[in-house]
């Protein structure tokens, strides 16, 4: 790292004291920014750097709701309006039991960058709870998510700062916030949430588009390369929204899924994933990945390891931080894998991502292959706010669009600064440079 970045990396560290993801994400991008200040020595000028690592505002609070046996709990929520230099915060809520500060503020902080990629006008936030819905009822469900609403109304709005969902929020979740926030502003602001349901300002393709928009952008790395997905074995880790739909579009694209998982193990089905039984079971039944596999003849459970211990040419990971290591990297080069593509945020480690680098297999950090999700879900808000709604096909091809410039800009950024190929660079130098400048030309806020 560059003096100059290393001085801010330090200062991140010791002001955000055990926050080992966020540190993680600032230095990925700081890394990344060495070869961006050297040509444009600016944009460490006027304290840039220090502001960006710094989020606008920061929001915890307590969450008290009482379960179905009368039982009160206590959750913890947050939000981190990280910056607003390109449009309202925007990011989704996380509802997971690991979730602390420094999750919610590496996923704003990344939130930021990927926002930019789109080339849309959205600024970067996040929030979430400890909260675990697994194992809830709907009526214990939708009393956290109306105490969560309660604090959150007071902070959010269509031009200020509009959450979407996550790990653990859907559209179920989305409904009920949605459906509070209405109630105690007596408005209804389509445009103050997005992932709503389509009977009420939701958007088509937006359920699909982070894992489209994640499969699209692995077509078009190989695309680079001559190569497409066409009868590429694919390994996919996680089984919820975003694994799902990158499933559907890589069958599409005439590739073969073979695994996905959840928190208690992964399925190995080499006849190729059979979408609708996935579905039935994760959408309709709020089941486990072992449901799939005792009623899928030929598919097996693996309780052990990580579905990058499969032979593949593609891996898609799709559930969450850090869950593809050095070893997980190492397995997957032996095997053959020359395409990762992240659907999740920040899923590789640092090591693994060294791993690909020096392999150099076609690699795509999450900020710039997941985009897809933001992305369409701008679209819903631009849809809210002239009252319309597009068709799929409409929908679709907006997204098909946006993931094509992501690449490109990516493809492009990398070679202006002297590493083609480079992924991480690209989405890094040309995520950051638009915001910069944008930054700068506010003044010093
Ligand atoms: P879902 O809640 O729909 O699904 C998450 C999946 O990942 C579940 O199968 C879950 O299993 C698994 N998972 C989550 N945490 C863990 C863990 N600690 N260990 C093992 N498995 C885990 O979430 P999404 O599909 O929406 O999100 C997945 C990833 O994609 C996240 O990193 C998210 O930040 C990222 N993302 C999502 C976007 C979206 O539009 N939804 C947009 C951009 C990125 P289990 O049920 O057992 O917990």
């Amino acid at each position: 790292m560059q003096d100059v970045v290393e001085k801010v990396y330090e200062q991140v560290v010791a002001r955000n004291h055990g926050e080992a993801e966020f540190h993680q994400a600032v230095r990925e991008v700081l890394e990344s920014l060495g070869p961006v200040i050297a040509k444009h020595p600016h944009y460490a000028e006027d304290g840039l750097l220090e502001r960006i690592v710094e989020p606008e505002r920061q929001i915890m609070f307590r969450v008290p709701w009482v379960d179905d046996a009368g039982a009160v709990h206590v959750n913890r929520g947050f939000r981190i309006e990280f910056n607003s230099a390109l449009g309202p915060y925007k990011g989704g809520l996380r509802f997971h039991p690991s979730v602390n500060a420094g999750i919610i503020k590496f996923l704003g902080f990344e939130q930021i960058f990927k926002n930019a990629l789109t080339g849309q006008g959205i600024g970067g936030g996040k929030g979430g709870s400890d909260f675990d819905p697994h194992g809830r009822s709907d009526a214990e469900v939708m009393r956290f998510c109306q105490s969560f609403m309660t604090e959150l109304s007071r902070h959010i709005g269509p031009n200020t700062d509009v959450p979407a969902g996550d790990i653990g929020v859907g559209g179920r979740e989305i409904g009920y916030l949605f459906g509070q926030y209405k109630r105690l502003r007596n408005s209804y602001d389509a445009g103050v949430l997005t992932g709503k349901g389509l009977a009420w300002g939701g958007s088509l393709a937006r359920t699909q588009a982070t894992g489209y928009g994640t499969v699209l952008f692995a077509q078009s790395m190989l695309a680079t390369k001559g190569d497409s997905l066409e009868g590429k074995r694919v390994a996919v880790s996680g089984a919820g929204n975003v694994a799902i739909y990158a499933i559907e579009k890589a069958q599409q694209l005439g590739a073969k899924p073979i695994t996905f998982s959840d928190s208690s193990g992964y399925v190995v089905d080499e006849a190729g994933v059979d979408l609708e039984l996935l579905k039935q079971v994760k959408e309709v039944e709020r089941g486990r990945v072992a449901d799939y596999a005792s009623r899928r003849p030929g598919a097996r459970l693996v309780t052990e390891g990580r579905p990058w211990d499969v032979p593949v040419d593609v891996a898609l990971p799709c559930a969450t931080q850090n869950e593809l290591d050095a070893d997980s990297a190492t397995t997957l080069l032996r095997n053959g894998c020359a395409v990762v593509a992240e659907g999740a945020n920040m899923p590789s480690t640092p090591e693994a991502i060294e791993a690909f680098h020096a392999a150099g297999i076609l690699y795509a950090p999450g900020k710039a292959s997941n985009a897809g999700g933001v992305a369409t879900s701008a679209l819903e808000m631009e849809q809210n706010a002239g009252r319309t709604r597009w068709d799929f096909a409409t929908a679709e091809a907006k997204l098909t669009g946006i993931m094509a410039d992501i690449h490109d800009s990516c493809v492009e950024a990398a070679e202006t600064y002297g590493r083609p190929g480079d992924y991480v660079l690209g989405a890094n130098a040309a995520g950051f440079t638009r915001v910069a400048d944008v930054m700068i030309a506010h003044g010093i806020v």
